[in-house]
């Protein structure tokens, strides 16, 4: 697995599922024979989006950030349409680093698109339970409504089958909280009703999460939003706010959906990657920057 230490936090991926979704559609607006050059796709268009949660270890607590496509949860016919080829092994991890699912002691929660969200649940005996009974589970209030109210435009991936099981888990807050010291969920919305980012701030360091509205390293470009995204024009205006202060105050970026990096920092002139910590595992696309 890896990881990386921020002063005396220690953030560890953990393998939540791995989808391949249309580039289009992660793209927006940006025309193919630019985004490919970042990020590449196969034959189909798809580009490998891994759904891998960050366990973030801080002050003894236990939290993880977002909670993957679970295992057992998606139809045949979900798996075709996403290219969900692996499913979630984050019991498995956790084990190996000597911890249980009921040791996770909250979740915070980016947002709740089914990437995200489908792994808190899971059916055992056909029932729906918590696959982290013990956790409280943090999301934006705003977010939490869109969930249980889907419109038309967002019932594909907002599901009642993803919130009934936890809603006793949930502690909602408006536009931000610091759950814990030094780990803050801050609403930036754009992407979804509720869109938060996560800022994790230990002494001097700061590693910030902006989730959908930064999914990959390629989505540096403010423009480049997903065609997912609600309101385009509020992620173009998170972005500029959050990746320029990250950039000027030589924060470190962390990654959910990026199938090649786990974590960079950008030189703040020329925006170019000044570090990385990739990702090990072997991508289903390769790439070579
Ligand atoms: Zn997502």
């Amino acid at each position: 697995m890896d990881s990386l230490t921020i002063g005396s936090t220690k953030i560890t991926w953990l393998n939540g599922g791995v989808t391949m979704m249309d580039g289009g559609a992660m793209f927006g607006p940006v025309p193919k024979p630019l985004w490919s050059r970042r990020y590449p796709c196969n034959k189909k268009n798809q580009i490998e989006l891994v759904t891998e949660p960050m366990l973030v270890e801080k002050n003894g607590m236990l939290s993880l950030i977002d909670a993957g496509i679970g295992r057992g949860r998606l139809s045949d016919k979900q798996k075709m349409i996403y290219g969900a080829y692996e499913e979630s092994t984050i019991e498995e991890d956790l084990a190996l680093l000597g911890f249980e699912p009921g040791d996770i002691d909250r979740v915070l929660m980016t947002h709740m698109h089914f990437d995200h969200v489908t792994g808190l649940v899971k059916d055992v005996d056909g029932r729906k339970v918590p696959v982290f009974p013990n956790a409280q589970i943090f999301v934006e209030s705003r977010e939490w409504d869109a969930i249980q109210h889907p419109s038309k435009r967002t019932s594909g991936t907002y599901w009642e089958n993803n919130w009934r099981a936890i809603a006793s888990q949930i502690t909602c807050f408006d536009d931000s909280i610091e759950v814990g010291k030094g780990i803050e969920l801050i609403y930036i919305g754009g992407h979804s009703p509720g869109q938060c980012l996560v800022k994790i701030t230990d002494g001097n360091k700061v590693a910030v999460h902006l989730s959908d509205v930064f999914p990959t390293h390629a989505h540096l470009n403010p423009l480049w939003v997903t065609a997912f995204d609600d309101h385009p024009l509020d992620s173009i205006e998170a972005k500029e706010t959050w990746i320029n202060r990250g950039l000027e105050e030589g924060w470190t970026f962390l990654y959910y959906h990026d199938a090649y990096y786990r974590a960079l920092t950008f030189d703040k002139e020329t925006r170019e990657i000044s570090w990385s910590l990739k990702r090990t595992k072997e991508p289903a696309v390769s790439f070579h920057p």
